[in-house]
């Protein structure tokens, strides 16, 4: 595996890359989740390469990321163990140089749920995707589910921009009690980590209520909260049944899948999860 820090090299080691090649974004902090988006991209991919990079436009100024999770070394370990090929790990000025002022939106899609939360965190994470698929032209682009709301923004972009990749969705990946893995669940006290099961047992037990014949959105999203506030330490941002597609908020009836999506935190904490019901 090849490792390198600038664009410049990274550009000179992809023209010697067979192709297809399968590019996988991260801020690092590896786990399961990731691994499997890699080993994904192996499978289906002549070459795959990586980017690492913890992105400040996409973190708001009260947020985590001077102390987001960092460690470099193992990250690079777990990257070549799943088989990739090249990895880049730019600094910020090297993805931000000096005079850098475009930026990509996707108004709408960006502005509601977790964006309504962290404004300025999806104008974030376009902007340095579609800088990732400049340097990287990989014909393949891998994301996890886990971040649907990031996946279909994606999708969106890559549509309205014709950028030459096809995005690729992968399942989200769960410990063994159902807590989605994540970078961020390091941050969780003992008791925390306990009660964090919480968004998965209000996905499931909205699950179980639409496949016994619950169609009322009201009573679904009342199915998930209780799961949630039976766990003390647990405080709900958002919890929401929306059209898959557009993420408008459904009213009465559901008629068609649809995306239960919801935030959580405990403390400073915040976590995501979501769940397509099938009606
Ligand atoms: P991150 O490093 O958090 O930006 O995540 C990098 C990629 O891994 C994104 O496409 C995420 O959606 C994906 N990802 C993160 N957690 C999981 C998970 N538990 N299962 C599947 N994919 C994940």
């Amino acid at each position: 595996m090849q490792v390198v820090r600038t664009v410049a090299e990274f550009r000179e080691a992809r023209r010697r890359l067979p192709a297809p090649v399968g590019f996988f974004p991260t801020l690092g902090y590896m786990h399961e989740g990731h691994i499997s988006l890699v080993e994904r991209a192996r499978r289906e991919c002549a070459s795959v390469v990586a980017s690492i990079f913890v992105n400040p436009t996409q973190f708001g100024p009260n947020e985590d990321f001077s102390r987001y999770p960092r460690d470099e070394a193992r990250d690079l370990a777990m990257l070549e163990g799943a088989g990739v090929d090249l990895v880049i790990l730019p600094s910020v000025e090297e993805m931000y140089p000096a005079g850098d002022v475009t930026r990509v939106r996707v108004p709408g899609l960006s502005e509601v749920l977790e964006g309504k939360r962290r404004p300025g965190h999806f104008e974030g994470v376009t902007t340095v995707v579609a800088k990732l698929f400049g340097i990287t032209e990989a014909d393949f682009a891998y994301f996890g589910q886990k971040d649907a709301q990031q996946l279909l923004i994606i999708e969106r972009m890559v549509r309205d921009l014709h950028m030459p990749v096809t995005v690729v969705r992968c399942p989200t990946v769960r410990e063994a009690d159902g807590l989605a893995c994540s970078s961020r669940n390091v941050y969780l006290s003992p008791e925390e980590r306990a009660q964090a099961v919480a968004l998965w047992a209000g996905l499931r037990a909205a699950e179980a209520a639409c496949g016994a014949g619950e169609r009322d959105t009201d009573r679904l999203r009342a199915v998930c909260r209780e799961q949630i506030e039976a766990r003390p330490l647990a405080s709900i941002d958002y919890l929401s049944l929306a059209d898959e597609q557009t993420l408008e908020e459904l009213h009465g009836l559901v008629e068609r899948p649809a995306l239960m999506s919801l935030m959580v935190s405990f403390g400073n904490t915040h976590l995501i999860d979501n769940i397509t019901l099938h009606p």
